[in-house]
C-alpha cells in the first residue's frame, strides 16, 4: 500500500508554528503580521477561499483585513486599493482572489503589488528571484507540494520530477522549485506526446492539470511519490458528488507515496500563505524584528 501523505495534519503543524512565529515577533516588540484580502466580486468558490483564508489567518494570531468590492469596480480604483494597501504599514501581506471580472486585467493588478508584501509570489520580481534561485515569496500552492514532499524524500538531488501541467500559479513553480533541488525535471501539458512514458520515468510525480483520474495507475514506476494538485468536482453536490484528484488514486498502491485529494495539497495552500505572511511581516520589519526604541 502507498504511503497516504496526510496534508491536513502536516497543515496543521505549519499553521501552530506561524502562530508560534506570530507570538515569539510580537513579544520581541514587533508588529503583529497583519494581512489584507481584496475579493472583487461574488463568486461563490472565492467566496469560500476567501472565508477559510480570514478564518485561518485570524487563528493564526495574523491581522486580517477583508475589502469587499463590488463586481463592477473598475481597474483603476481597484489599483487604487492596491496602492494604499502597498504604503499602510500594518499591512505586510496582500493578496487580491483570483479570478478577477473582466474589465480588470489581473496582471497589471498584481504587478502593482508591492513585491515585498505579495504573500501569492506571483510578481513578476518574485517570479524572477524564483527562477534565479534567491530569497523571494514562493507561490504557496507549490511551496505546499515541497514541504510535503520533504515529509517523505530525505535527498531530492539527481532525482527524476515529472511535472504535469504548466501553469503560473502551480506547474512553472513547483517545477522551478525542483530544479532548485537538483532534481532532473520534466514539464508536461496538454499538448505533450507520450505522456504516459514520460511519467512511467518520474521519481516524484507533480499533477496539476485540472482533469480528473488522468495519471492511471500504469504511468506510475513502483516507489514514485505522487502529489495530486488536482480538485475536480465530479457528479452533483448532494447527490453522490465528490471532489477528486487529477491521478486514479484507487490505482496507486505501488506507489511509494501519494496525497490524497481532499485533504492532500489543498489544506497545505493556505496554511503557506500564512507561513509567507509572517516571512513578509519579518522582512518588513527587519530579519531579527529588533524591539523598537523605547519598546
Ligand atoms: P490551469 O488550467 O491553469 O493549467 C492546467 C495545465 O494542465 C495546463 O498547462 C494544461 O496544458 C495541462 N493539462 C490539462 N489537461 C491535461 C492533460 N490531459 N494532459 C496533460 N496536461 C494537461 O490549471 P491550474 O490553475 O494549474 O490548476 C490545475 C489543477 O490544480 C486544477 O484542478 C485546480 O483546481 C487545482 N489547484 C489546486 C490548488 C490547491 O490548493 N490544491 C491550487 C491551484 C490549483
Amino acid at each position: 500500500m502507498a504511503g497516504i501523505i496526510d496534508g491536513k495534519a502536516i497543515a496543521e503543524t505549519i499553521r501552530a508554528d506561524v502562530a508560534a512565529g506570530v507570538a515569539a515577533l510580537t513579544a520581541a516588540g514587533g508588529a503583529v503580521p497583519g494581512l489584507a484580502v481584496v475579493l472583487v466580486g461574488d463568486d461563490p468558490a472565492s467566496l469560500v477561499y476567501v472565508g477559510r483564508k480570514i478564518a485561518q489567518t485570524r487563528q493564526a494570531g495574523i491581522r486580517s483585513f477583508e475589502h469587499r468590492l463590488p463586481a463592477e469596480t473598475g481597474e483603476e480604483e481597484l489599483l487604487g486599493l492596491i496602492e494604499r494597501l502597498n504604503r499602510d504599514d500594518e499591512v505586510h501581506g496582500i493578496l487580491v482572489q483570483l479570478p478577477l471580472p473582466p474589465q480588470i486585467r489581473a496582471e497589471r493588478v498584481l504587478d502593482a503589488i508591492d513585491p515585498i508584501k505579495d504573500v501569492d509570489g506571483f510578481h513578476p520580481v518574485n517570479v524572477g528571484r524564483l527562477s534565479i534561485g534567491t530569497d523571494g515569496l514562493v507561490p504557496c500552492t507549490p511551496l505546499g507540494c515541497m514541504l510535503l514532499l520533504e515529509t517523505v524524500i530525505d535527498d531530492f538531488r539527481g532525482l527524476k520530477a515529472v511535472v504535469i501541467g504548466k501553469s503560473n500559479i502551480v506547474g512553472k513553480p513547483v517545477a522551478m522549485l525542483l530544479l532548485e533541488r537538483e532534481c532532473t525535471v520534466t514539464v508536461t501539458h496538454i499538448l505533450t506526446r507520450n505522456l504516459p512514458d514520460i511519467v512511467r520515468t518520474a521519481d516524484i510525480v507533480v499533477v496539476a492539470a485540472g482533469s480528473p483520474g488522468l495519471v492511471r495507475g500504469e504511468w506510475v514506476k513502483p516507489g514514485a511519490v505522487v502529489i495530486d494538485v488536482g480538485i475536480n468536482r465530479v457528479g452533483e453536490p448532494g447527490k453522490g458528488g465528490r471532489l477528486v484528484g487529477d491521478a486514479a488514486f484507487e490505482e496507486l498502491g505501488h506507489a511509494r507515496a501519494i496525497t490524497p485529494v481532499p485533504g492532500g495539497v489543498g489544506p497545505m495552500t493556505v496554511a503557506c500563505l500564512l507561513r509567507n505572511t509572517l516571512l513578509a511581516a519579518r522582512k518588513q520589519q527587519g530579519a531579527d524584528a529588533s524591539p523598537k526604541k523605547g519598546a
